[in-house]
């Protein structure tokens, strides 16, 4: 059902009428995990002077080792959807577990099935009974045709609305976190009628590489972009190496404009 082949025609899909997937570049911006009210207001503030709409943040954070930050649950959530309210702002966030999905619903306008659980067909399933839209990231060392299936999973029950995400994949490399695998842009959005976006921050880990890695996703063809913001990167409770703070955000932004395609 995922296949172009079936549906010609790209979807679009409208989060609080902000389109995806309409030829117009989107971003997706916020911070790895929610810290707090006044951390979140913060990068809202920037996401809404620069005219973007969705509004990012981990609430349940799947962490290598369970002594790091897990993240506010439930908490964070009301969090989120506060500012979000308080910004008209749409709140894109990860679950993990399907039986947390009825309580998020209230929270959040978009539900990210994030790389580690690309493969837990629960989760596809539940994700695949709601009627919200999901960005799902591809698996650490997911190959296309399982990311592609497992998008299918979530389709064949009926919820059509899904956002693919290359997030980098293993390689033996190490000068990045992962290694961005740009080709799958194309690739991915040859073979289905879904939208694709790329997560910079994930793919390369490092602060320096999200304006090039950006701009390689625009040229490329990807419907948005994922990068994290934190007011104040050196204290982040997660992934405090890869985040913008918010000058750097702006200029990301200013630089972005300049080879931006609408
Ligand atoms: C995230 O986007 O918050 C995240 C944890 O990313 P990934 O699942 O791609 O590692
Ligand atoms: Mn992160």
């Amino acid at each position: 059902l995922v296949s172009r082949k079936k549906k010609p025609n790209d979807t679009i899909i409208n989060i609080k009428g902000e389109q995806i997937g309409n030829g117009k570049l989107n971003y997706v911006i916020g911070p790895c995990a929610v810290e707090s009210y006044e951390q979140v207001a913060q990068v809202a503030e920037a996401i809404k002077h620069k005219g973007l709409k969705l509004l990012r943040g981990g609430a349940f954070k799947p962490r290598t080792s369970p002594y790091d930050f897990q993240g506010l649950g439930l908490e964070g959530l009301k969090i989120l959807k506060r500012v979000a309210d308080e910004y008209d702002l749409a709140v894109v966030s990860e679950i993990v577990n399907p039986a947390h999905i009825e309580e998020a619903i209230d929270y959040i306008d978009v539900i990210q099935i994030g790389a580690r659980n690309m493969q837990n067909f629960e989760l596809l399933k539940a994700a695949g009974d709601i009627n919200k839209p999901v960005l799902l990231k591809r698996g650490l060392s997911a190959t296309i045709d399982e990311f592609i299936n497992a998008a299918e999973y979530i389709i064949s029950r009926g919820n059509g609305n899904i956002i693919l995400c290359e997030r980098g994949i293993r390689t033996y490399e190490k000068a990045t976190r992962n290694t961005l695998d740009i080709s799958a842009v194309p690739i991915l959005k040859q073979e289905t009628h879904l939208p694709v976006m790329v997560d910079v921050t994930h793919s390369t880990g490092r602060r320096d590489l999200l304006l090039p890695t950006a701009k390689a996703a625009l040229a490329i063809g990807a419907d948005g972009i994922m990068a994290e913001v934190h007011p104040d990167p050196a204290v982040a409770l997660s992934d405090s190496a890869q985040q913008m703070d918010i000058p750097m955000f702006d200029n990301f932004m200013n630089e972005l404009a300049k080879v931006n395609r609408y």
